[in-house]
């Protein structure tokens, strides 16, 4: 992740802080808090935020990819295997491994 510019500057590029990936439209980018967590001192701190593609910020948040995948599924706009296949192979692409090693992954 570029972490090394200021987020505002980061977040005018429209580029995704973890893959760079862009969208034609400049939308559907998510602005993602880093946080960093003191478990002996039990406090969590707003450190940074990043500009996610949306299928990164799946990675990231994988109950919020499953909980897209039922809501696609009900209405009829895709399927929760549609939406795991996307996450597995976006992982697989950015970290330059096999879908069988982002499946290992992901468990
Ligand atoms: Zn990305």
């Amino acid at each position: 992740m570029a972490v090394d510019s200021p987020a505002s500057d980061r977040c005018l590029s429209g580029t995704c802080d973890y893959c760079t990936q862009r969208y034609d439209n400049g939308k559907n980018m998510v602005c993602h808090e880093v946080w960093e967590y003191d478990d002996h001192h039990h406090t969590a701190t707003l450190t940074d935020f990043a500009l996610a593609c949306r299928d990164y910020n799946f990675l990231l948040h994988p109950g919020a990819a499953l909980e897209v995948g039922f809501r696609q599924e009900a209405t009829g706009k895709g399927s929760l295997a549609q939406r795991g296949t996307q996450a597995i192979e976006h992982l697989s692409t950015v970290n330059g491994i096999t879908v069988e090693e982002a499946h290992s992954i992901l468990g």
